[in-house]
């Protein structure tokens, strides 16, 4: 009989995609169900991406691919890199891989010896965690306030450091809760960085483009470059481009630590699917009017999704910055009955009744590392994400 390998018995599956697929299933079965658990966008893939990958075809590129990448995309890559962070780095400090995950997975299994810490500042993005688990590394919590705008405090991170301390993760705009850092507050982390030198930042910015408010993403490479040979940045063409399942995610960092990712990637998955980074290096290096449209749109959605919670009684919402998500909380709910007499104990509870009696589907809050909050992807229609609201407002008012 089959039994899993103990790392893998007792890991879970990320909440994000174990919400969506339950949701899939109600939708298979005939339920009405509103999805707003995963974070991915409504949008079409742009046609730049469609022709890129074509002409790979077209020109015959479809034997295996360099384990780090097409030149032509790693080209694109740096260009990237240029255009929107002034970072001019040689083709060697890249690489892509399937998604920004496996980006991720690839430097932890690189770097993580048993017992190694890995500060990660919540709430964060479910996988951080998770991965850093798979290879005995022990994540260590910090937590973001909400009074701070969820943002990561200088001296929090200083308090975490240990002599064991492998890496930090700053995932900004983040996800779940929206927040961004500004300048000075990543000025006074690299102040602590620089005392701890054993220290390895992993920066995911992934939702780079997608800021709020005029807002614009600042990258810690941009303000620390002294740091460069411990900065690991991930990023990918998912979120901006709406190319979620193209699966390109890239990184830049320090070429030692590359090259030991890019080991790891041979033994993977032999590189990435050629088509695929077609369709990547045509967008990165193409206009970006596309993304801004879609920001456009986000942040119209943004508006009019927490002004609605905002209306809910004892809801609370905190205005994201950033990506696409509402994280609201619902204190005042825990330990009230739904509308058809379940218990709520935690965000657990809630979301699941959610599903269940309204169908619709959210993240609990506390798989990020936050309870008694759901995460609400707004990268859905407008009447999804009304009807959405409707229902919930429906139920929190039904709750007693
Ligand atoms: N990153 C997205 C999310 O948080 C996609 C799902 C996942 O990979 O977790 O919903």
């Amino acid at each position: 009989m089959f039994r899993p390998a103990s790392r893998i018995a007792s890991l879970p599956s990320p909440a994000t995609i174990a919400m969506a697929a339950r949701a899939r299933e109600l939708k298979a079965e005939g339920k009405p169900v509103i999805s707003l658990a995963l974070g991915q966008p409504d949008f079409a893939s742009p046609e730049e991406a469609l022709e890129g990958a074509i002409e790979e075809v077209r020109d015959g590129h479809t034997g295996y691919p360099p384990l780090a990448g097409q030149k032509t995309l790693l080209e694109a890559v740096a260009y990237k890199f240029r255009r929107d962070n002034a970072l001019d780095v040689p083709l060697s400090r890249l690489m892509v891989a399937n998604g920004g995950k496996q980006i991720i997975f690839n430097a932890f299994m690189a770097s993580i010896e048993a017992g190694d810490e890995v500060i990660v500042p919540a709430p964060y993005w479910v996988s951080y965690p998770l991965i850093v688990q798979m290879f005995g590394g022990c994540p260590v919590e910090v937590s973001c306030l909400e009074e701070n705008n969820f943002r990561l405090k200088a001296e929090d991170l200083a308090k975490a450091i240990t002599p064991r301390t492998r890496w930090l993760v700053l995932n900004f705009p983040n996800n779940p809760t929206g927040a961004i850092m500004e300048r000075a507050d990543l000025e006074a982390l690299a102040e602590v960085l620089r005392k701890a030198p054993h220290v390895m930042i992993m920066s995911d910015e992934i939702y780079e483009h997608l800021t709020f408010s005029g807002k614009k993403h600042v990258s810690l490479a941009q303000i620390a470059p002294d740091l460069a040979d411990r900065i690991l940045i991930v990023n990918g063409v998912s979120k901006a481009y709406a190319m979620t399942g193209w699966r390109v995610g890239f990184a830049c960092g320090p070429e030692a630590l590359i090259k030991a990712m890019v080991k790891v990637q041979g033994n993977i998955s032999s590189g990435i699917c050629t088509l695929a980074q077609g369709g990547a290096r045509a967008v990165l290096s193409g206009p970006m009017e596309g993304v801004e449209a879609m920001k456009r749109v986000y942040e119209e959605r943004r508006d009019r999704v927490v002004g609605f919670l905002r209306n809910i009684p004892g809801v609370s919402c905190a205005m994201p910055q950033g990506a696409f998500y509402a994280f609201p909380g619902f204190t005042a709910l825990i330990g009230k009955k739904t509308p058809s007499g379940r218990m709520l104990d935690n965000d657990v509870d809630l979301a699941e009744a959610l599903l269940e009696e309204q169908h619709l589907a959210t993240v609990p809050g506390s798989s990020f590392g936050k309870g008694s909050h759901l995460r609400l992807s707004f990268a859905a229609s407008d009447e999804e994400l009304a009807e959405a609201c409707r229902r919930l407002e429906r139920f929190v008012l039904g709750c007693s």
